[in-house]
């Protein structure tokens, strides 16, 4: 569906402007012009006294498509500190970038990060689009959204990469409509077509019994929000050379709909298995949230963090922020010690690309065997204490 203005018919009377739920219309001069956030909802069509407004069956195209260059990474950062998954995504969009050859560029918000517009240069960003205002010190959608759709909308970049963060997956549908383009959310890898310029952007589906290659082909810029943990981080270098681009922020009342009053952090600790070497997990077959503790004694001799099933979190034996898996986090530590997990499709898809797998389970045909490196059949509750035993020796 498309929504057009009959430029002969428009007579500027600008009765359409108020009628567009999305602010999609503008006036240049005395004639409307529908822009890229349009939804083709219809609402403008009847309001034109003059029937200037047509809604049509043709599929609504990016213009231009051919203007659109460069790789764009958004540099999340949280209290002054570059989020890991942004670094990811510069080892991920470097590899696009040569690929098609182009640029690859970083856009960051914040206030006063200076140091890490530099940071972006060392992890292989040739341009840095710099937004600095006190509006942009903590994350708000409206803030976020607007400058960076002004940047989009002004540079035109070819593939914009978020990370599936809470903030990319809130910041990165907001972008994608007002730009008019479509979103592939959470994917786990990504390929480009050389020829055609077009991502091949890949994610789990239906529960994550198959997985679905998503392209853009007719609008741009591509977008995707993609799993931390899953992406080669790009590798530091401090004497590399690059451009910073400052972005104009101007804000009016009224721009940023919601005030952030106070920041709450959690008072439990924090679980990162993004970045652990060693994860220890434990699943249903620990029979009770009492298993964790010997999860967690195993854990501690080795310097580890202790991740879990999804069947262990739903039964309330241990926080969701340390599941491994499709709905929680995928992890690529050096070793990966499952306990007591069967090895479920969605839980395999979170953490199958760890160096060495190790599973301890007491049914020799449970699937974590498969792609386990080393299988242990027997009972958790006398393997683990034995393996405690070992390591003291
Ligand atoms: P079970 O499948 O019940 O396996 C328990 C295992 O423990 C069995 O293999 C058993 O032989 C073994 N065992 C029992 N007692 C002992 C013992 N004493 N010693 C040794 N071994 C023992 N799951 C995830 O983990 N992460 C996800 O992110 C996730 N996302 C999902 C998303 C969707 C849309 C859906 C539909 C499901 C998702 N799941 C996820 C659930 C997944 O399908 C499985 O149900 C879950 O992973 C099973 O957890 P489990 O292996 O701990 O439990
Ligand atoms: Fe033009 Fe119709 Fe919009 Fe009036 S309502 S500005 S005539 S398109
Ligand atoms: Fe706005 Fe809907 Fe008209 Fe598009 S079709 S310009 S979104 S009112």
């Amino acid at each position: 569906m498309a929504v057009n203005i009959i430029d002969e018919k428009c007579k500027g009377c600008q009765k359409c402007l108020k009628a567009c739920p999305f602010n999609a219309i503008t006036m240049e001069g005395k004639l409307a012009v529908i822009g890229p956030s349009c939804t083709s909802c219809g609402a403008c069509v009847d309001v034109c006294p003059f029937a200037a407004i047509e809604k049509t069956d043709e599929a609504v195209h990016t213009p231009n498509i051919s203007s659109f260059h460069n790789v764009w990474v958004f540099a999340e950062q949280r209290d002054g500190k570059l989020m890991g998954v942004s670094i990811e995504l510069l080892g991920e969009g470097r590899k696009l970038a040569s690929e098609i050859g182009c640029e690859l560029c970083a856009i960051l918000c914040g206030e006063n990060i200076d140091e890490l517009a530099k940071e972006l240069i060392a992890y292989g960003a040739d341009k840095v689009y710099y937004a600095n205002s006190p509006e942009l010190k903590t994350y708000t959608t409206d803030g976020y959204t607007k400058v960076i759709y002004e940047a989009i909308n002004k540079y035109k970049p070819e593939i914009v990469l978020l990370g599936a963060t809470h903030i990319g997956r809130d910041l990165g549908p907001c972008l994608a409509v007002k730009c008019g383009t479509g979103l592939t959310a959470d994917c786990t890898k990504l390929e480009i077509d050389p020829e055609d310029r077009k991502i091949k952007q890949t994610r789990p589906a239906f529960g994550g019994n198959l997985m679905a290659t998503i392209v853009c082909p007719h609008h741009r810029p591509q977008m995707s929000t993609v799993r931390p943990g899953v992406m080669e981080k790009a590798v530091r270098d401090d004497s590399r050379k690059g451009e910073v681009i400052p972005l104009k922020t101007v804000f009016k009342a009224g721009d940023i709909r919601t005030e952030v009053l106070e920041i709450v952090k959690s008072t439990k600790e924090i679980v990162s298995l993004t970045d652990a070497e060693i994860i220890v997990s434990g699943g249903a077959g620990l029979g009770s949230a009492e298993g964790f503790k010997l999860i967690e004694a195993l854990a501690k001799k080795l310097g580890a963090t202790v991740g879990a099933s999804r069947a262990a979190v739903d039964a309330g034996w241990i926080e969701h922020s340390h599941q491994v898996g499709q709905t929680g986090t995928t992890v690529k530590p050096k070793l990966y010690i499952a306990c007591g997990i069967s090895g479920a499709i969605q839980h395999l898809a979170g953490m199958q690309n760890s160096g060495y797998i190790v599973a301890i389970n007491k049914n020799e045909n449970a699937p974590i065997f498969e792609v386990a490196d080393y299988g242990i059949v027997g009972d958790l509750y006398k393997v683990i204490p034995a393996l405690m035993d070992a390591l003291d020796q």
